[in-house]
């Protein structure tokens, strides 16, 4: 595929089958991407392809059908590493997505390698998938959990972040990369400088970032990042957890089964290579498959055009909502993605998406996984509207001119 010259995202969105529907008599507005994303046309059509044409299981089959089927999965991780500019297939292991990234990490890294009273930091903005794996941990294994607080502006705080490290006991840094609640970034390259001047490793959930920004964990520097595949165009059923090749030999397995031996006896088995180590059992083969056709269609699109389109939006919808009485918006970092919360006077939020709806507008409400959050900020609840590619200017008209007549309901 060669790059179009510029962003166009009528044509984009010719690529994605669900967006010529009508709901309620209505088209469509998908304004909740960041819960899960539309797929393309090449991903629905590499799945089915592949079911049609060249399905068998993978890994030990020596026929023609298994290795094909083999070779398609593998170059999925071969694309996860491009993707991310990891070192190789090695450093990439298939999850079922970034909840489970980050429960091997918990399980492996942390009751493998950590020590009792060592401390995992992560921060006040994070999802429920990156709070309770750490706290089953903290409760079985001695471990401390620190939280790193958000600013009012919804941002980290990097001054008490930094103190979390004076005492020498943090082990771990598991934090997102960006807030699928506010929309924020955290500042990653600080994070992890200071984190490894610390004697830490970091962490990233980077479930919402690897979808609007080009992630290099090279350049980050950072020893581990999660991701999840539906929320980058691809299928449901996988995810990524990259980590440096050393600390993930270090770790012990996650889950035991098929796949992920060496050889097993009675009294004693052996683990296979990594990343083959951590996954027990046959594989999400179509979803990796699915995904790979997912990676190679935003590659060819670009993240810097993408980028530039979702900023444009988050840009007008700040604008747009920020006009309208009564409407505040939830979280004002400088670096932010696009994640757009907000609130409606005397509204539930809930009621709010559901008067959105009525108007074909899908919108998100309540407390996104994230109600340690939701306190920071005295609300246990937001409406939230996410971003895609596919995400028109007029689609964001829509929701402010929707918005605009529900407020009528409320005053
Ligand atoms: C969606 C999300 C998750 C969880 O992803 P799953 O696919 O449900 O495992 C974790 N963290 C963040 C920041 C998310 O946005």
């Amino acid at each position: 595929m060669t790059k179009p010259a510029t962003f166009d995202v009528e044509r984009i969105r010719q690529d994605f089958p669900i967006l010529t529907q009508k709901i309620r008599g209505k088209d469509l507005v998908f304004l909740d991407s960041a819960a899960s994303a539309q797929k393309p046309r090449v991903v629905i059509d590499a799945m089915v392809r592949a079911m049609e044409t060249q399905y068998a299981n993978i890994h030990r089959g020596l026929h023609w059908m298994s290795e094909r089927t083999t070779e398609a999965y593998e170059e999925a991780r071969d694309a996860a590493a491009a993707l991310m500019n990891a070192s190789g297939r090695s450093e990439i292991v298939f999850t079922h997505n970034s909840t489970e990234a980050i429960n091997l990490m918990a399980h492996s890294y942390g009751r493998g390698v950590m020590k009792r009273g060592q401390a995992v930091v992560i921060s006040g903005m994070e999802h429920h998938s990156n709070i309770v794996p750490w706290q089953l941990l903290r409760d079985s294994h001695g471990i401390e959990l620190r939280v790193a607080p958000v600013t009012d502006a919804g941002e980290l705080d990097m001054e008490a972040y930094e103190a979390l490290f004076a005492d020498g006991k943090v082990g771990l840094v598991a934090i997102t990369h960006m807030s699928n609640v506010l929309g924020s970034v955290v500042p990653a390259e600080r994070v992890v400088k200071i984190a490894h001047a610390n004697g830490a490793k970091v962490m990233f959930d980077g479930s919402q970032a690897i979808v609007h920004r080009k992630v290099d964990v090279r350049a980050l520097d950072c020893d581990f990042y999660a991701w999840t595949g539906h929320k980058l165009y691809g299928p449901t059923g996988i995810g990524v957890l990259w980590g440096r090749r050393e600390l993930l030999e270090r770790m012990p397995p996650f889950m035991g089964g098929g796949d992920m031996i060496s050889s097993v006896t009675y009294e004693q088995s052996t683990w296979a290579t990594v990343p083959h180590k951590f996954e027990a059992g046959t594989p999400a083969i179509l979803e990796g498959i699915g995904l790979k056709a997912a990676i190679d269609y935003v590659q060819a699109i670009g993240f810097d055009a993408m980028a530039a389109h979702e900023a444009a939006l988050t840009e007008h919808a700040l604008a747009r909502l920020g006009q309208i009485d009564g409407v505040h918006i939830v979280g004002r970092a400088q670096d932010r993605g696009g994640v757009i919360s907000f609130t409606l006077d005397k509204a539930h939020s809930h009621d709010v998406a559901t008067l959105l709806d009525r108007q074909g507008i899908a919108v998100r409400a309540g407390h996104h996984c994230a109600e340690p959050l939701m306190r920071r900020f005295n609300l246990d609840s937001t409406a939230r509207a996410s971003f895609g590619i596919y995400t028109t200017h007029a689609e964001i008209d829509a929701l402010a001119d929707g918005l605009i007549r529900v407020r009528e309901f409320f005053t």
